[in-house]
C-alpha cells in the first residue's frame, strides 16, 4: 500500500481527463493485462486489479472529486492506518479500519475550496487548464446515419480580454499576498480529541489566490473572467450513435495562469426512427410481404438508409426469414467501410376473406400435397413414432 501508484499514472492520462479519456485508457489498459490474455503472468494480474481500482475511482463523479481533494484517503477509509496520512503532518496514524478519514478531512477543512487538490501541486499561480464545457445536441437517426453541421449556442468563461485573466486594472499588476507569500494557503494548528493537528487552510486575504488586486479592472470586475455567449457550428460526423460525445479541443473555459483552454463536450442524442432500428453500425428493418410473394417469389421494395432498393425475395421464404443487404448499414465514423442492413420478412396473413375468397383459397388447399411442406411432414412423422403400438 505504500508504493500505492498515483490513478491517473495507472491509467496514463492526465489529472483532468475527460470521461471519455478515461474509459477509453481504461480499456486500453484492461485488454492488455487481462488475465485471460495473460495466463500465469502474477505482475499482469497485480496490474489488472490496479486498473481496476483505478477506473472504479476515477469514473465515479462523486469518488473522483473525493480523490483529487483528499488522494487515497478520500475514498478508501483504510487507507493511511499505521502509516499516518502524509502530506496533512501526521498523527492520523492507528486510527483502525473503520474511520472514514475522507468526512475527518472534510470537516476539519470545511469541506469544498478548491485548489488543494493534488498536494504540493496546488500552487495557485500554476498554469491550469481551463474546465470543460458540456453541451447535448439532439440529431436525427438520418442525420447520424449520414453526418450533419449543427449550430449551438454555449456559455462558457473566456479569460477577460481587458486585464489578460489578471483581474487588475490596465496599468496595473496584482500584488503577492502578504499573508500567504503567494502560495494561497495558510498553515494552522487545531487542538482535537486526536491530539493537535496541523493542517493548511486557503488564505483568507487573498481567497486562497496568492495574489491581491488593488484596483480591479472594471471589465471582469476583477474576476479574470467574462461569461461568454458564443454560437458555433459543429460537425457530426457520419456514423455516430446515440450518447456518444466529441470534444472540441481548446472550445471550452478559458485557462487559467495562461494554461491551455478546456474542451467543448458535445453529447448526441439520437432520436429513434420509427422504421430502422440500429446496433452499432448495423441497421434493422422488418419488412411485411404478402402469403403469395412468400410462396411464388416477388420484387420487393426495401428502405436503406441510403433509399429504397429491390430485393428479390427467393420462391418459399418462410416468414420470420432475414436476410443481409452487405454494406448498407451505417458509416464507420472517421473510417473507411459500413455495416451492413438486415431485413426480416414477416408474412402477413389476410384478413376479412369474402365468401368466393375462401372458396378459392378452400380449393387451392385441397390441391396441396404432404410434399408441399416440409416443416409439416416432420412434425407429422414425429407424431406418429410417438403414438405407434
Ligand atoms: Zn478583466
Ligand atoms: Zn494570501
Amino acid at each position: 500500500m505504500a508504493d500505492k501508484r498515483d490513478y491517473y499514472e495507472v491509467l496514463g492520462i492526465a489529472k483532468g481527463a475527460s470521461d471519455d479519456e478515461i474509459k477509453s485508457a481504461y480499456r486500453k489498459k484492461a485488454k492488455k493485462y487481462h488475465p485471460d490474455l495473460n495466463p500465469g503472468d502474477k505482475e499482469a494480474e497485480e496490474k489488472f486489479k490496479e486498473v481496476n481500482e483505478a477506473y472504479e475511482i476515477l469514473s465515479d463523479k462523486e469518488k473522483r472529486a473525493r480523490y483529487d481533494q483528499f488522494g487515497f484517503a478520500g475514498v478508501d477509509p483504510n487507507y493511511g492506518a499505521g502509516q499516518g496520512a502524509g502530506g496533512f503532518g501526521g498523527g492520523f496514524g492507528g486510527f483502525g479500519g473503520s474511520v472514514d478519514l475522507g468526512d475527518i478531512f472534510g470537516d476539519l477543512f470545511g469541506g469544498g475550496f478548491g485548489g488543494f487538490g493534488g498536494g504540493s501541486r496546488a500552487n495557485p499561480n500554476a498554469p491550469r487548464k481551463g474546465n470543460n464545457v458540456r453541451v447535448s445536441v439532439g440529431i436525427s437517426f438520418m442525420e447520424a446515419v449520414h453526418g450533419c453541421k449543427k449550430t449551438i449556442t454555449i456559455n462558457r468563461q473566456d479569460t477577460c480580454p481587458e486585464c489578460g485573466g489578471s483581474g487588475a486594472a490596465r496599468g496595473t499588476t496584482p500584488e503577492t499576498c502578504p499573508d500567504c507569500r503567494g502560495t494561497g494557503r495558510v498553515t494552522i494548528q487545531q487542538r482535537t480529541p486526536f491530539g493537535v493537528i496541523q493542517s493548511q487552510q486557503p488564505c483568507s486575504r487573498c481567497g486562497g489566490k496568492g495574489k491581491i488586486v488593488k484596483t480591479p479592472c472594471n471589465h471582469c470586475r476583477g474576476t479574470g473572467r467574462v461569461n461568454t455567449k458564443k454560437t458555433l457550428e459543429v460537425n457530426i460526423p457520419a456514423g455516430i450513435d446515440d450518447d456518444q460525445q466529441l470534444a472540441l479541443r481548446g472550445m471550452g473555459d478559458g485557462g487559467v495562469n495562461g494554461g491551455p483552454n478546456g474542451d467543448l463536450i458535445v453529447i448526441v442524442t439520437v432520436r429513434p426512427d420509427p422504421m430502422f432500428q440500429r446496433d452499432g453500425y448495423d441497421v434493422y428493418i422488418t419488412v411485411p410481404i404478402t402469403f403469395s410473394q412468400a410462396v411464388m417469389g416477388a420484387e420487393v421494395v426495401v428502405p436503406t438508409v441510403d433509399g429504397k432498393v429491390q430485393y428479390p425475395v427467393p420462391e418459399g421464404t418462410q416468414s420470420g426469414t432475414t436476410f443481409r443487404l452487405r454494406g448498407k448499414g451505417v458509416p464507420y465514423v472517421g473510417g473507411k467501410g459500413r455495416g451492413d442492413q438486415y431485413v426480416k420478412v414477416n408474412v402477413e396473413i389476410p384478413k376479412k376473406l369474402t365468401r368466393a375468397q375462401r372458396d378459392a383459397l378452400k380449393a387451392f388447399e385441397d390441391t396441396l400435397k404432404d410434399d408441399n411442406y416440409e416443416q409439416r411432414k416432420g412434425f407429422f412423422k414425429k407424431l406418429k413414432d410417438m403414438f405407434k403400438d
